[in-house]
């Protein structure tokens, strides 16, 4: 029935995440729109979406008041690789802060349920592992990450002062390092670091003695999560972690991504960026039982389909 169908806001949705978000959507049949101003977003993620009448793309920077009648709204606008939140941090707390304050404020006008795309960087370097949500973090409030840490901490701030002044319907979601086809290939991340650089035959830049650790999701986990939680009664506002809690050293990754793309590139070692955190992986209890979610998608598995998307844009 036409007059059911949700109608449903995706902030960034032209970058890595939010454009599986909003095939995802409409898939399950949405009216979707799709706001982004391009910063990191690229329109090629979403021009297979373009033809779908149920699809509007509207240019737009969320740090400016928006006027749009929905039923959901999923907040993703914001840069999320240290480059380019770095670029500009000024704009990027203020996408983070002011974003937050202005889809929370459309949310409360429109009676909108809202979803914000957090992150592990809440907790910075952690000295609690496995992060669970109960952990508070251990983030520089002054260095480069702090633009974009510091930002989504005040997002989820605003976030539960909103719910619990205003009773706005909120969901958030605490993001570990994801993975997948749409990833920006000059966006600096790890994973589109390592593969294009594998498949040029370029050295494989590893960042310090490459020892530190992250947790890879793939892209199709996390938009099951993301589902799954929006999906939650009322009740239930997270933070929740969405993870793989699978942890890799840096070096484990880059062995991996050259035996995958049968590469001669050779590893050389590079200054570890400040305040790069040396050690993260996700407590996914809490998604598990209150989402009945776990990841399933192996690493490796995930980086095949990962490098079969960068062959085919690579010249
Ligand atoms: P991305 O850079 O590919 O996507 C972000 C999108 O937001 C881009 O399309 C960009 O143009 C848009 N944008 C940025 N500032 C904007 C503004 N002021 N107004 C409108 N649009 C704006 O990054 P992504 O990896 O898809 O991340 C999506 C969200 O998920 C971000 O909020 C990010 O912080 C969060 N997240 C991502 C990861 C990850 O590993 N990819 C991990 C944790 C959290
Ligand atoms: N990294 C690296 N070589 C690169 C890019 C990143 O060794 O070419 C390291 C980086 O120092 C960090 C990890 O990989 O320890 C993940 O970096 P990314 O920028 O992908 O995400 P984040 O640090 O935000 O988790």
């Amino acid at each position: 029935m036409g007059f059911s169908r949700k109608r449903t806001l995706v902030t960034g949705g032209s970058g890595f995440i939010g454009s599986h978000l909003c095939e995802r959507l409409l898939a399950a049949d949405h009216e979707v729109l799709c706001v982004d101003n391009y910063y990191t977003g690229r329109r090629q993620n979403i021009a297979h979406l373009l033809g779908d009448s149920r699809f509007e793309a509207l240019r737009h920077d969320i740090t400016l008041p928006l006027y749009v009648e929905v039923d959901e709204i999923y907040n993703l606008a914001c840069p999320a690789s240290p480059i380019h939140y770095q670029f500009d941090p000024v704009q990027t707390l203020k996408t983070s802060v002011h974003g937050a304050i202005n889809m929370l404020g459309l949310a409360k006008r429109v009676k909108a349920k809202i979803f914000q795309a957090s992150t592990s960087e809440v907790y910075g370097d952690p000295q609690v592992h496995p992060q669970p949500e109960s952990y508070w973090g251990h983030v520089n409030p002054l260095g480069l990450r702090a633009c974009y840490d510091e930002g989504k901490r005040a997002a989820e701030t605003l976030f539960f002062d909103y719910h619990r002044q205003h009773h706005v319907r909120i969901k958030v979601a605490r993001i570990f390092n994801t993975y997948g086809p749409r990833m920006h290939p000059n966006d600096g991340r790890v994973v589109s670091n390592f593969i294009m650089q594998a498949l040029r035959g370029e050295p494989i830049t590893i960042y310090g003695d490459g020892l530190q650790t992250r947790s890879f999701g793939f892209v199709d986990d996390l938009v099951d999560g993301i589902g799954r939680l929006m999906a939650t009664d009322d009740g239930f506002l997270g933070p929740v972690n969405l993870g793989n809690p699978e942890e890799f050293t840096i070096l484990e990754l880059a062995q991996t991504i050259v035996a995958l793309t049968q590469s001669r590139s050779q590893l050389v070692f590079k200054p570890l960026p400040t305040d790069d955190p040396k050690q993260r992986q996700p407590d996914i209890s809490l998604a598990q039982e209150k989402l009945g979610w776990t990841p399933k998608v192996q690493l490796h598995d995930g980086l095949k389909r990962t490098i079969a998307y960068f062959q085919s844009i690579v010249e």
